[in-house]
């Protein structure tokens, strides 16, 4: 049997399908590229959903894990070790000065802040959450139905208590779904999965206002905003809202599956011992990788290159778009952009990808592009011409 075949029966045969695959299967990654089994080379312009924000194999990353699997693995938190401090120290230096509590994935970080915004509501009778329409935190049955897409958690239904969800950058919509009992608003600074759609400035800073009124804590999920990916380390330092509690994870590890959740120190110290807990949550390898990432971000100045070559992509796609009226219209920010087309969008994913350029589509008409977010000039003029010529290629 032909070893590409092997792996798509073991998958038929033995995981759960739970997944749209393309059916390519990779074997290699560095930085931006990924070889595929048969030898084949791909340009990642969505390296694993903006986990591999600092592209396939970064060596930092990589040097890091080997230095510290050889030194210490795992140490549960009945315990220290020098590396979750630290890491968390550096976290909360970088954004608004809280604490945090370490997990393993998005859907953990965001679960994590739904019991710490419970524990926060618990004596004022307060327990709902509001969410935006289009947004999306995670799988569990509670981010789910947090999650202002009804696709997702009706299967599931019964589901918990206290969540609602209202359109998007509407703050009247807001007002009407928020009341005494509620506890918490939560927003993506950019909507990711929901199809990158900005929030507005104005619209944070009402809300930010309507927390404070009405003792109720402001979430972003930064799960996919986090960690360089808009030019800022963190997607709301580009709106000067700052929230109560912020949750992170895809780039934070640069690959190594790591979850946080950030709060305001005086909301944080509400999780006492038994409250909360992970076995794997910020174990060394974790924290190392993320050190590894936060170093490099630093180092290598890639804020930076995500400003400078993120406007560099937009004016790229602004010409696709002049020269393809199938393009409508091209949003997000820094290296998180979105081309609406006029109509569905996943044909064009599929002859990227035959053309060696691994890109993405959300909400049925949005391609997503998210590269690593030290992507080079060249890289993008790369990608850009396969685009291009996937483009001619419907016509
Ligand atoms: C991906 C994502 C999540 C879920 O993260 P998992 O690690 O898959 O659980 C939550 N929120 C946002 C904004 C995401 O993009």
């Amino acid at each position: 049997m032909e070893e590409k075949e092997e792996v798509l029966q073991n998958y038929q045969n033995y995981v759960i399908g739970s997944y749209v695959r393309s059916g390519l299967v990779f074997v290699k990654g560095q930085g931006s590229y990924l070889w595929d089994i048969d030898g084949k080379r791909y340009l990642d312009f969505f390296p694993g959903w903006g986990v591999s924000g600092l592209g396939h194999c970064h060596p930092a990353v990589v040097e890091a894990i080997k230095r510290q699997a050889e030194q210490l693995i795992h140490i549960a938190n009945n315990h220290y070790h020098p590396w979750q401090g630290l890491l968390a120290k550096k976290l909360s230096d970088a954004s608004f000065g809280g604490k945090v509590f370490f997990c393993n994935s998005g859907a953990e970080a965001n679960e994590s802040a739904i019991k710490l915004v419970r524990l926060y509501g618990k004596d004022k009778g307060k327990y709902k959450i509001v969410s935006m329409e289009h947004s999306f935190h995670g799988r569990t049955l509670a981010t789910v139905t947090m999650t202002g897409q009804s696709k997702y958690s009706r299967p599931f239904e019964p589901l918990p208590a206290g969540f609602s969800s209202v359109p998007f950058n509407n703050f009247d919509a807001l007002m009407s779904a928020v009341d005494e009992k509620t506890a918490g608003i939560i927003i993506e600074v950019v909507q990711g999965e929901g199809g990158i759609n900005v929030a507005d400035r104005s619209y944070l800073e009402r809300v930010r206002a309507l927390c404070n009124e009405q003792e109720m804590l402001l979430i972003f999920d930064e799960v996919q905003t986090g960690f360089g990916r808009t030019g800022r380390l963190f997607g709301y330092q580009n709106f000067n809202v700052v929230p109560d509690i912020m949750t992170l994870a895809k780039t934070l590890g640069g690959g190594f599956p790591v979850g946080a959740m950030i709060a305001r120190k005086d909301i944080a110290d509400l999780m006492v011992p038994g409250t909360h807990a992970s076995t794997f949550g910020g174990g060394p390898l974790a924290c190392a990788s993320c050190l590894a990432v936060m170093e490099t971000i630093e180092k290598e100045n890639l804020l930076e290159n995500v400003k400078v070559i993120g406007e560099y992509l937009y004016q790229k796609l602004d010409q696709l778009k002049e020269k393809h009226p199938i393009v409508k219209r091209i949003k997000g920010l820094g290296l998180m952009r979105g081309l609406e087309m006029d109509g569905e969008g996943n044909w064009l994913v599929d002859i990227c990808a035959e053309s060696g350029l691994l890109i993405n589509c959300t909400q049925g008409n949005i391609i997503r592009i998210m590269p690593a977010i030290n992507i080079t000039k060249s890289e993008i003029d790369e990608g850009m011409e396969i685009l291009d010529s996937c483009l001619e290629r419907e016509k």
